[in-house]
């Protein structure tokens, strides 16, 4: 079965523009995530993932983008909300994006 999701064709750009007017930081726990042009050579390729600020739509709609619905949020703050009172995430699947 197909989950695949209706975003639409400037979603980069909305995308972006929610991303920089956050400063690339987590809405909800603040976190700096990875802004555009920062080195990140020195950085491991889960340590990118979990630095990349991605934009979650708060009613789950991808169709939906209105401010309101669009929040700004870490990788593993993204998977919470997700993630959140579902037992069919594994702690494997979390853990890929702890960061010590
Ligand atoms: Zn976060
Ligand atoms: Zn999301």
């Amino acid at each position: 079965m197909s989950r695949r999701q209706r975003y639409p064709d400037n979603w980069k750009e909305i995308a972006f523009a929610v991303k920089e007017e956050a400063g690339w930081r987590c809405h909800k726990c603040g976190w700096q995530c990875i802004k555009p042009g920062d080195d990140t050579s020195g950085l491991t390729k889960s340590e990118r993932t979990a630095r990349t600020l991605v934009v979650h739509h708060a009613n789950r709609m991808p169709e939906d983008n209105r401010r309101s619905n669009l929040i700004p949020l870490c990788t593993a703050c993204h998977l919470s909300y997700h993630y959140l009172g579902q037992s069919n995430v594994s702690p494997g699947q979390l853990s890929l994006f702890e960061v010590s």
